[in-house]
């Protein structure tokens, strides 16, 4: 049993403010990814049975191979809806942030509405180090996912019995996403167990790994032949890392989404602990880095303390401002400093 579950008077008086139709903004990270869109989305569906005024409005868009999941079709986004997003905004009684626990993850110009706003904030999230602007705070970096804790906060108010088809689907997408199909350490037994009860609802689990997984265009796996063509080995600093230029982005016809998990096949290499992945953005005039480790070398700090980000010990996203061989660079002659941690 988690220690880090709400406390009672917390549950009561959230069971309290959800007894009677509130206004409701549901609000994802930026770059939205399963486990983010799966948790919204679970925790809208499960709304919704109230006769809540409920609505997701994601920073912006996500990947196709989340457009599948049960009431897409009703999420805003932010970035191409503005006004209309505004208003709901300004208009809630109630904004519950998921997946992520710093309001400038939501983007810049979303964080500056979302932050003077006086509606009554809650914050479910897995990530380390939270800010304190929730007033109803389920924080816990020990989950698998943001997901399993929406199937926890369902728990907590008593409700696993309105948990239907619709919402274990959801939940399911990002528990699987977020554990990379069950396999990272975060994953327990209690996950497997959330999981089973989910398949019992009615969450048809190979169709959902098959929707997800199972919808690569041509082009993506072209891309991916790049990245692996591009793919560099530092044997004595178990690192490995993979460059996307805008240029081959472009020659194979990019998408958003169709990067997500190649920097897993760098850190699938024998011995390699530690991996990274750079993609340049001529759009945002920036380099989006994803790092990824085993074990106890830390991608969250390092990424924090180098490239302007964050995340988990193990999966952590950063940016640069330079251009690709200055970061490229910028990375290399930092790797000594940690050559402690890297090489035994
Ligand atoms: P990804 O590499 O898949 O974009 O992100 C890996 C993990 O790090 C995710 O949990 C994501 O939410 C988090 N993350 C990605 N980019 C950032 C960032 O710029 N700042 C922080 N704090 N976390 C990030
Ligand atoms: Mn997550």
């Amino acid at each position: 049993v988690s220690s880090q579950l709400m406390d009672n008077t917390q549950i009561s008086e959230i069971k309290a403010l959800l007894s009677t139709p509130k206004n409701i903004v549901i609000v994802p990270h930026r770059n939205p990814d399963g486990d983010a869109m799966g948790s919204t989305l679970a925790l809208y569906h499960y709304l919704k049975l109230y006769n809540h005024n409920a609505v997701i409005i994601a920073p912006n868009n996500y990947p196709d191979f989340l457009k599948w999941l049960p009431g897409d079709d009703t999420v805003l986004k932010f970035e191409s809806q503005q006004n209309e997003s505004e208003t709901l905004i300004k208009n809630a009684d109630l904004i519950f942030t998921l997946d992520f626990n710093a309001f400038h993850r939501a983007g810049n110009q979303m964080a500056e509405i979302l932050e003077p706003s006086t509606a009554i904030k809650i914050m479910i999230d897995h990530h380390q180090q939270p800010d304190d602007y929730a007033k109803y705070m389920y924080s816990d970096i020990s989950m698998s996912s943001t997901c399993e804790m929406v199937y926890n906060f369902i728990e907590m108010l008593g409700d696993t019995d309105k948990i239907n088809s619709t919402i274990a689907t959801c939940i399911y997408v990002g528990i699987m996403t977020d554990t990379g199909s069950f396999r990272f350490p975060a994953t327990t037994s209690r996950t497997h167990r959330v999981i089973g009860h989910l398949i019992e609802k009615g969450a048809e689990n190979s169709q959902i790994h098959n929707n997800t997984y199972d919808t690569n265009s041509y082009s993506r796996l072209q891309l991916l032949g790049r990245a692996m063509q591009n793919l560099k080995v530092i044997p004595e600093l178990r690192t490995a890392y993979i460059t996307l230029s805008q240029a081959d982005l472009d020659e194979f016809n990019f998408k958003k989404g169709d990067t997500e998990g190649f920097v897993n096949y760098a850190l699938s290499l024998k011995g390699i602990i530690f991996a990274a992945i750079f993609i340049e953005s001529q759009q945002d005039q920036i380099i989006k880095i994803s790092l990824r480790s085993k074990g106890a070398f830390s991608v969250n700090e390092f990424s924090r303390a180098h490239f302007n980000g964050g995340g988990h010990t193990n999966a952590a996203g950063g940016r640069s401002d330079d251009d690709m061989q200055t970061t490229i660079n910028k990375f290399i002659s930092i790797l000594p400093q940690y050559k402690q941690d890297l090489s035994q």
